[in-house]
């Protein structure tokens, strides 16, 4: 490649090579799309012609080793050595364990991002607890108590000043500077409004993962969504899959279960009797003929959770009776049995997989 490619010629050998094995990937994710026949969008890869990062494997870099607040750049690009401004402290880790360094570039600046190989495996106690998260349209999320957690003040306040910016950009000449300013601003407020939600995700997830030990949620993906012009849907979706990403690699992390489950009728069902009770989109509680009243995201949550419980019962070992977990005398029972649960995953986890096989 580099001898057809100027540019390619000026890089790192190990930065061409992973530059060109993300390219791979995204051409065989393309295929493997294709081959599953995957309905809508597949995934097909793009040229990028304005690449916005660079990323180095273990050469092409060298840290400051006295301060580690400098690193310098090797390779023929010139970029040579820059001052690391920023909180973390790289001191903390052996310089073996970087593996990778990125230098990416975003509206308002330049970035290093370290990637480092750790295994971090945390042992926490169980919280003897479970959770079913139901996304709907008014809370962020509601949970078989019925509790919910409000949509972030972020979501109105960036929708309204994204909206107030791309007209002022719509405005203004192709090619003048003022465009340039316009969308530089652009720029800005939407990496503001990315970096609250990936804090927001951050946090809740934390929240979630530590006060519980099975998560249950709904297995929604961009692709079955339909593509909304609402602004403010748009950032909650990608909160929403922010904060999934971060339940799940929080809860392999500290050892606990986390199932996505096929999103199918949990609305329509009644979490108490399994009738389904037909209702639209504007009715808010749900109300059965055996007597069941809840609210309706409630219901639905209570209906995740125990889809959630009958997956684990099917792939591991124990937890037979999950389907009884949502009982009201079932409290402590299923605190006992999960506890079980979670430290055979904390332990056992390569034990029941070949038990399962
Ligand atoms: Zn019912």
């Amino acid at each position: 490649m580099a001898h057809d490619f100027h540019f390619a010629n000026k890089l790192n050998s190990q930065a061409r090579q992973s530059s060109a094995e993300r390219s791979w990937s995204a051409i065989s994710r393309f295929y493997d799309n294709c081959k599953k026949k995957i309905p809508g969008k597949k995934g097909y890869p793009k040229f990028k012609k304005n690449c916005r990062s660079v990323e180095y494997k273990t050469t092409g870099w060298k840290l400051d080793l006295n301060t580690r607040k400098a690193i310098t750049f090797t390779d023929k690009n010139n970029i040579g050595r820059l001052k690391l401004v920023g909180t973390y402290d790289l001191h903390f880790y052996p310089i073996e364990l970087i593996k990778r360094v990125r230098l990416i570039r975003r509206a308002d600046g330049y970035y290093c991002q370290f990637i480092l190989s750790i295994d971090v495996k945390i042992d926490s106690l169980p919280a003897n607890s479970l959770i079913g998260l139901d996304v709907g349209l008014e809370s962020f999320y509601t949970d078989q108590n019925g509790q919910k957690i409000d949509n972030p003040r972020f979501l109105r306040k960036g929708e309204k000043k994204l909206k107030k910016l791309q007209r002022r950009l719509s405005r203004k000449k192709k090619g003048s500077s003022n465009r340039r300013k316009a969308r530089q601003k652009l720029a800005k407020a939407h990496l503001k409004i990315s970096r609250q939600r990936q804090d927001f995700a951050v946090k809740l997830a934390r929240c979630v993962i530590y006060s519980n030990d099975v998560i249950a949620y709904e297995d929604l993906r961009i692709k079955n969504l339909v593509k909304n012009h609402c602004l403010a849907k748009s950032i909650k979706d990608a909160a929403w899959y922010q904060f999934r990403e971060w339940i799940e690699y929080l809860g392999e992390k500290h050892g606990k279960i986390t199932v996505a489950v096929a999103p199918h009728y949990t609305s329509q069902k009644c979490s108490n009797c399994g009738e389904t009770v037909k209702k639209s989109l504007s009715t808010r509680t749900h109300i059965c003929a055996c007597g069941c009243q809840l609210d309706r995201d409630e219901n639905a949550a209570r209906n995740i959770l125990k889809i959630g419980l009958s997956t684990v019962g099917h792939t591991g070992t124990w937890l037979k009776d999950s389907l009884n977990a949502l009982g009201e005398d079932t409290a402590t029972f299923s605190g006992a049995i999960l506890s079980k649960q979670v430290t055979s995953v904390n332990k056992e986890s390569p034990v029941t997989a070949t038990i399962g096989a």
